[in-house]
């Protein structure tokens, strides 16, 4: 026995090279210090400024998080429905709104929204919230308390409420418009979903961005990863310069940072993987998410990812001639995540009905096939979750168009995955699909707008770290 010898667990870089604070009770969340044992090591390290950052922004959270001192004297503000002298802490509500994955990325663009502008975030623990993620900040919970004020107008907020910032706008006849609101209201609801119009999408501007400063309740509803286009707005520029010098591991680090499993859903993920990841000399994660209405499975999306898996070298060839093979050593294990089961029996069956052109063992693996989408069930969703971390945990990941849940994989797991392009009119694409350019995910309904001169341009050709996504031609992401 050799005493000096770290243990593995003490080799691992557990607070993942300073983005995690030490010092949290590790009963309470086993996911939050295990991760490591798990992954490999990032080829990233978050810099010694957002490191610093971090740190700040949890000593704000605990000085104005819920019920101390400054957020019982901020809610007072919003009963009496008007700011007069202005707030020691403000804040950025996060409305729980549209599926798992979705939600991950609009809860990492809220705070690094929160934290460009100084604002304290608060989850909208909504249905599963709490079932599904560790509290990410010491001490004080980021969760909303459930007497919050407005939390009963939370589904019915929308573009034509009255606190709707776009709606002000458009109401406002005065010409400093934006004066007033910071001056007069104590909340402002901001509609960041996919389906928002012209007047919403100056939240983008620099001139809005000094108007909502003084607001102490900020109310946010989105569904979409608007990272991108802050790197667009002039005043946020050199912070977030600081904070990512490598623009494309935003999302990397902050979902590394934020999204702790729960102790339920950790053990889905660490059950499934020591039963049947662990022992592989790679793993190969493939993501189906088919958008088409009708059910599958469709031989046009198993075509696709045959010819994606064999074309770009992911996956072996079979041989139809010669019945056995000599085996070689190395074995690979397939991860597939679907609603539907047909496509992971096809590949599991094409790898057991014949042998492999190089002798390699191919097992092919799915969690779970749930058939459709549900958004009540507890059960449904902690598995959604398990399957997005167990993707971010292959070494190679091929992933569906237009998909939240693979870009939560590609981006914690720091994967760039070979994307599926979208399929027309029923036929396999071909190429079936393409390396993507950065692990980021695709900000899908970015605002198309020049707000000094006022009119509209091609916000994907404006700074070559912000572009158009590879499988969405009108999305955003940073690169
Ligand atoms: P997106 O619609 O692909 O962008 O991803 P979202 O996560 O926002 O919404 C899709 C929802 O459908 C998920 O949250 C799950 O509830 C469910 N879902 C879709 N694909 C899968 C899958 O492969 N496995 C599981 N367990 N659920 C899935």
């Amino acid at each position: 026995e050799d005493d000096y010898a770290p243990s593995l667990e003490a080799r691992k870089d557990k607070l993942l090279g300073g983005l995690l604070q030490a010092g949290f009770d590790e009963r309470s969340c086993a996911s939050r210090y295990q991760s490591a044992l798990y992954r490999k090591e990032s080829q990233h390290k978050p810099s010694p400024y957002l490191i610093s950052r971090l740190r700040s922004y949890e000593a704000l959270h605990k000085r104005c998080g819920p019920y101390t001192e400054s957020y019982n004297k901020t809610l007072e503000k919003l009963k009496t429905n008007h700011q007069l002298e202005p707030t020691d802490c403000n804040y950025l509500v996060w409305i729980s709104f549209s599926g798992l994955g979705n939600r991950i990325l609009t809860l990492a663009s809220a705070f690094l929204y929160a934290l460009l502008t100084n604002r304290v975030l608060l989850v909208d623990p909504g249905t599963d919230m709490v079932d599904l993620f560790c509290e990410p900040f010491p001490e004080v919970s980021w969760f909303l308390p459930s007497d919050f004020p407005l939390k009963n107008q939370f589904n019915s907020f929308d573009q034509k409420s009255p606190h709707c910032y776009g709606r002000m706008l458009k109401n406002s006849t005065f010409a400093n418009s934006s004066r007033l609101i910071s001056s007069s209201f104590s909340f402002v609801y901001l509609h960041l979903v996919h389906d928002y119009d012209d007047q919403d999408k100056l939240f983008f501007c620099d001139e809005d961005q000094t108007s909502l400063m003084e607001v102490p309740w900020l109310i946010m509803k989105t569904d979409n990863y608007f990272v991108p286009s802050l790197f667009l707005v002039p005043s946020f520029e050199q912070e977030l310069s600081n904070l990512f010098p490598r623009k494309e591991t935003v999302f990397h680090f902050l979902g590394r940072y934020l999204f702790h499993p729960t102790d339920p859903v950790w053990g889905l993920v660490t059950r499934y993987y020591q039963a049947y990841l662990a022992k592989a000399d790679e793993r190969i994660g493939i993501q189906i998410r088919v958008f088409d209405t009708g059910i599958g499975p469709f031989q046009h999306v198993l075509d696709q990812i045959i010819a994606c898996a064999l074309k770009e070298n992911l996956l072996p060839d079979i041989s139809r001639e010669k019945p056995i093979i000599n085996q070689s050593q190395k074995s690979k294990a397939v991860l597939i995540t679907s609603l539907s089961a047909g496509y992971f029996e096809r590949v599991r069956d094409m790898y057991w009905e014949y042998p492999t052109v190089t002798g390699e063992v191919i097992s092919v693996h799915q969690p779970s096939h749930e058939e459709y989408q549900q958004t009540e069930k507890h059960f449904h969703n902690r598995k959604a979750w398990a399957e997005m971390y167990l993707l971010s945990l292959t070494d190679v990941l091929v992933t569906s168009s237009w998909s939240t849940f693979g870009y939560v994989a590609q981006s914690l797991g720091g994967l760039k995955p070979w994307v599926l392009y979208k399929p027309e009119n029923r036929t396999a694409p071909d190429p079936p699909c393409r390396r993507v350019m950065s692990m980021e995910p695709c900000f899908h309904a970015p605002p198309f707008y020049d707000c000094k001169a006022k009119r509209g341009i091609d916000t994907g050709e404006v700074v070559p770290h912000v572009r158009h996504c590879e499988d969405m031609s009108w999305g955003l992401k940073l690169v």
